[in-house]
């Protein structure tokens, strides 16, 4: 038997092929996407859409909706979203919302193959790549929901769950549909993208799009980064840094650099010095990330003191360094706090 289409799946050239697959023109395709990622998107409900065109449809093809499994709410405005997938795989996203703006941090995989050690995410390993259409169907689900009480989504960052480029072709085809003017309409600057360095795919990435970039550097030392994040082992720390200064000098890109503050690990002045020096000359900006504690793992904050003059040493090297509040620490969304429900 055939298997039915996820229309969700497809970027709006897709759709234009499927059209035609079906001997329909084009121009139904333009009006079935933009239905697709509207509030209401069930076949029923395309009322300009033509009834032939819709009962073709119905039969070849689907169209799915996220299933909300928890929503928590944080004494600080944070909202975590847990949605069930159609595999009871759990994945999360996190709404943060400041000064007026809303951040969508989205989740890329259920789990995360990469193995950091500090990262709560990891400790579930991979379970599965996500289909564009569950990334996508994140952003959905939060700007129906965030509509209701007249705002929008400012930004999107890929920060949830799971590491976008392993899971490069639907992060591709996800970017293109929140991008399209027909799909959601952000521009690439509303965009980001963060990798804990896996290269070829990140200056793969870089030539096709202009979205921001995000790197968890986290360590500035090869033995130390491979201690903390397996994957430098095979793109080292050295090769991601020279490919970051490659697109920084070509493209006069800015790059986000993320930085967790381990506790007597990584905080010391001299690795804030060295840091300052390996990012000498290309265009950055540091983020320092105080570290989420968790229970199930050994890592400690730095202390406030220390990162304070972590910050002091990066500024007085002409870096621009902001350091990144936590948001949602008491209902567990904060940055590599994201475990789908996990009980250790
Ligand atoms: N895999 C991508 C996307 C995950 S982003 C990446 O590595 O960039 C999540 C960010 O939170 C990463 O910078 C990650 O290193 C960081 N992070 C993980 N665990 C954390 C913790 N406990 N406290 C603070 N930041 C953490």
């Amino acid at each position: 038997m055939l298997d039915l289409i996820n229309l969700k799946n497809l970027t709006l050239p897709e759709l234009k092929e499927l059209a035609a697959s079906i001997n329909e023109p084009a121009s139904k395709a333009d009006q079935l996407f933009s239905h697709l990622y509207r509030p209401t998107s069930k076949f029923c409900q395309m009322h300009n859409i033509s009834r032939k065109f819709l009962s073709k449809l119905n039969k070849i093809s689907f169209i799915t909706e996220m299933l909300l499994h928890k929503r928590e709410i944080s004494d600080d405005g944070t909202i975590k979203y847990a949605f069930k997938l159609a595999d009871d795989n759990i994945i999360e996203s996190v709404l943060i919302p400041s000064n007026g703006r809303n951040t969508l941090c989205i989740s890329a995989q259920a789990g995360c193959a990469m193995g950091c050690k500090f990262c709560l995410t990891s400790t579930i390993g991979l379970k599965r790549n996500l289909q564009s259409s569950e990334i996508v169907g994140q952003v959905l689900f939060v700007i129906k929901e965030v509509k209701t009480i007249h705002q929008h989504i400012n930004n999107i960052v890929f920060m949830g769950m799971g590491e976008p480029l392993a899971n490069y072709e639907n992060t591709l085809k996800a970017l293109e549909i929140l991008q399209d003017e027909k799909g959601l309409g952000f521009s690439d600057r509303k965009i980001t993208i963060s990798t804990c360095g896996i290269t070829p795919k990140l200056m793969e990435l870089a030539k096709i799009s202009n979205v921001n970039l995000a790197i968890s550097l986290h360590a500035i030392d090869e033995a130390m980064r491979t201690e903390l994040m397996p994957i430098n082992k095979k793109y080292p720390l050295k090769d991601l840094l020279a490919n970051c200064r490659e697109l920084s000098a070509e493209q006069g890109r800015q790059i986000l650099i993320e930085y967790i503050l381990l506790k007597g690990i990584n905080d010391s002045e001299a690795d804030a010095a060295c840091l300052a020096k390996q990012l000498k000359g290309f265009n950055c900006k540091i983020n320092l990330i105080p570290y989420n504690e968790t229970p199930d793992l050994p890592y400690k904050q730095s202390s406030p003191e220390t990162t304070q003059k972590f910050m002091d040493i990066l500024c007085k090297s002409g870096h621009l360094t902001i350091i990144r509040h936590s948001r949602g620490n008491d209902i567990s969304a904060a940055c590599g706090q994201l475990a789908g429900q996990l009980k250790l």
